[in-house]
């Protein structure tokens, strides 16, 4: 796997060749972008890149160094994530100690920092001092969707590469080239996926998702959702907080094409599988009916997120959608 490999990315990848080309690589860099769309892919093929035997700016995927990376066990690249929510300084503090060392057998030793955002306070603090005088021989890449997150002392010592979400036809590309799946729901997936590869290898690889859809579709569809609200509230309320927000991306897609569908653009709808079931439903909302909908789901996600009760947050979503 090679810098070809991270898809609808050039700009990006642009930056960091520049920066093997030149042989000047910054101390730390700082990959954003929103989650599934290649960062990580992006960090591995640089330290593989940064340590190649054959090649200078790109991985030749052959030599001991690469393979060595690919497999995550080269003595002179680690990564690092989240021990459940949270990057804690006992783990910052054991790699620090690890970048002090010599190289090994590369040519430079590379620390990718998964989930950065994750860091607490003070693996922040111990990071950013070994930011300031960092070890010549060490790249750190530190990667997060929430660079907000980040303490400011932080970001400002980083080189930025800003990764962004790919279009749904670059998506759909690629999981052709994959063979990922039957022709038929790699077209829904990768319209579903919001530009994000490893998003739509999320809903092809777990089936409740779609099965969801289907049938809170279908009902929504009909205009029959009511009693049993309740129900898919409390069903919903059980699941785990990423789950959930893709179900309520379902249904933000679902009011956002009816939306579509009354400007007659149908060229942009997600949900291309119900463009006749969009058709007939369109004139049951107004305009308004629709800004509201969406406003409603929205708002049920900004909820989730600052940790409101999710069966109180989901029922009250249901209740607005459907009476
Ligand atoms: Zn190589």
């Amino acid at each position: 796997m090679s810098f070809k490999q991270v898809r609808g990315q050039e700009q990006a990848i642009r930056v960091i060749q520049k920066d093997l080309m030149r042989k000047s690589m910054a101390g730390t860099y700082l990959f954003t972008g929103p989650s599934g769309v290649g960062k990580k892919f992006a960090a591995i093929n640089f330290a593989k890149a940064i340590n190649c035997k054959k090649k200078d700016i790109d991985s030749c995927d052959h030599c001991s160094s690469c393979q060595k990376i690919d497999k995550l066990n080269h003595p002179d690249v680690q990564v690092t994530k989240a021990k459940g929510d949270s990057i804690k300084i006992e783990q910052t503090r054991e790699i620090k100690r690890g970048m002090e060392y010599k190289v090994y057998e590369g040519k430079k030793k590379v620390w990718i920092l998964e989930g950065a955002e994750k860091l607490t306070i003070e693996a922040a603090n111990s990071l950013l001092k070994f930011l300031e005088e960092p070890p010549s021989n060490v790249v750190i890449v530190l990667i997060t969707h929430s660079p907000e997150k980040l303490p400011l002392t932080i970001v400002s010592r980083c080189k930025i590469v800003r990764f962004s979400p790919l279009s749904y036809q670059q998506v759909e590309e690629f999981l052709k080239e994959k063979n990922a799946c039957s022709s038929e729901l790699i077209s829904l997936v990768s319209r579903l996926a919001k530009g994000k590869i490893g998003e739509a290898f999320h809903l092809i690889n777990d089936e409740d998702i779609l099965r969801e859809r289907e049938g809170v579709l279908n009902k929504l569809a009909k205009g029959a959702v009511d009693k049993e609200v309740f129900e898919i509230a409390k069903r919903w309320s059980r699941l785990e907080k990423d789950k959930l927000n893709r179900f309520l991306d379902m249904i933000l897609f679902w009011f956002r094409d009816v939306l579509i569908s009354k400007l007659g653009t149908k060229e942009f709808i997600i949900n291309e599988d119900r463009e006749k079931e969009l058709k007939k439903i369109k004139n049951r909302y107004s305009f308004l009916q629709i800004y509201r909908c969406i406003e409603t789901v929205e708002q049920t996600q900004r909820y989730l997120k600052a940790n409101v009760s999710p069966l109180l947050a989901l029922e009250g979503m249901w209740l607005k959608l459907v009476y």
